[in-house]
């Protein structure tokens, strides 16, 4: 955690703990080597490596091994699904339908992937408390949509997905549910069985892991069917010129190089989050929402956006200034939030503003930082009169 600062500004990207460093810093300075080909003792550990860092992601989210792909991140994920299982197994005509408070990376695939195939986009409205309105989903949902999109946990609002419920309501009409998990896995335990949803992805430096490395999750029949997603060395099972097969899922899907030490790295930070207990960061995140959302709600100019039991995120507006105006001030305090439109211009249409201010819990956050936070907003307020 960086000293002197109040970091509130997880959900964009968290602070590294000491083991994962430390991981890292192993990996590259004593351990470093290729995996899956080297015939020498160091690659072969590398491997072995690799290979237990895949069972522990496996383990956290209680999926099969061989269920498990390691990607660049969350975005890379929902691109893989979008190319290899959208692009290959819909037809023109088919819907998929996400919801108003996605992120840009489950929007932006889907859209290119309707251009290039003919598909329809639907999307689910909120609630007035800023929840995926799944009463609405159900309403909306026919045999025609194929695919649910849906965030666990808005990385604007913070509002947690009944996963089950959107996964009941999905295969009832027989769509797939993929699910965007990229601000759940550091604070929810995750169990994708127990969810029943098809595909879930995340980013590792949202988990206190590096960047450059994420997970995508799907389940084995799904992965099986797919075909690669990119061509290259170690996702193949034979090459010739004449005709080339595929390694099955999940090397299928991880052609080149893979970010070895990321993925060491990956494996530190899951480790180090179930030391502490998703329960307990949990708690301690929503103690902290708990009583900013208090303070703030006590501000004349504040408005706060997202529901009362957000998940480790709180957005919210002052009236007549801008929110690059609030964090800039706060800057100066040393508070770091976000100020932005968070890659969801869709969600900012619907609220009415051009963008929030946000400021997002970790692990590391203390009360403390929600009273740096509340002064500098106490000083934004008086500044702008
Ligand atoms: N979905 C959500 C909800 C996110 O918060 C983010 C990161 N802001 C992403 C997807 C994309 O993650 P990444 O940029 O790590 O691929």
């Amino acid at each position: 955690m960086p000293e002197g600062w109040a970091y509130l500004d997880t959900a964009a990207t968290a602070q590294k703990p000491r083991p994962v460093i430390d991981a890292i810093t192993r990996g590259y300075a004593q351990d470093y080597a290729t995996v899956h080909r080297g015939v020498y003792q160091r690659s072969a550990d590398m491997t072995l490596a690799y290979e237990a860092a895949r069972r522990r992601v496996a383990g956290f989210i209680g999926a099969q091994e061989n269920e498990v792909v390691f990607v660049r991140g969350a975005t890379e994920g929902i691109n893989l699904v979008a190319q290899c299982w959208a692009g290959t197994q819909l037809k023109a005509g088919d819907r998929i339908l996400l919801s108003a408070l996605e992120h840009h990376s489950n929007i932006v695939p889907w859209q290119m992937m309707a251009e290039a195939k003919g598909l329809a986009i639907d999307v689910v409205p909120l609630t007035a408390d800023h929840r995926i309105d799944l009463d609405a989903m159900a309403a909306m949902l026919t045999p025609a949509h194929k695919l649910v999109a849906l965030a666990h946990v808005s990385n604007v609002l913070g509002s947690v997905l009944d996963v089950r419920r959107a996964a009941d309501l999905a295969h009832g009409v027989g769509a797939k549910l993929l699910v965007d998990g990229c601000q759940a896995v550091a604070r929810l335990g995750v169990d994708v069985r127990a969810l029943d949803c098809d595909f879930y992805v995340f980013s590792g430096h949202k988990l206190y892991g590096p960047t450059g490395i994420g997970v995508l999750w799907g389940r084995a029949e799904l992965l099986d069917a797919m075909p690669p997603y990119q061509g290259g060395g170690s996702m193949i099972d034979r090459v010739s010129f004449e005709r080339t097969t595929y390694a099955p899922a999940p090397t299928r899907f991880e052609a080149g190089t893979p970010h070895i030490v990321g993925v060491l790295g990956l494996h530190a930070a899951i480790d180090y989050v179930s030391a502490i207990g998703l329960d307990r960061i949990h708690a301690h995140e929503t103690a902290l929402v708990r009583t900013t959302r208090e303070a703030l709600a006590g501000l004349n100019s504040v408005t706060l956006f997202g529901p009362e039991d957000s998940a480790g995120i709180v957005s919210f507006a002052i009236h007549g200034v801008h929110p690059h105006d609030i964090g800039t001030i706060l800057d100066e305090s040393r508070v770091a939030i976000r100020a932005g439109h968070h890659c969801a211009q869709p969600l900012m249409d619907l609220l009415g503003v051009p963008a929030t201010a946000r400021a997002s819990f970790g692990v590391y956050n203390s009360p403390a930082d929600v009273d740096a936070l509340v002064k500098g907003i106490e000083r934004v307020t008086r500044i702008f009169g």
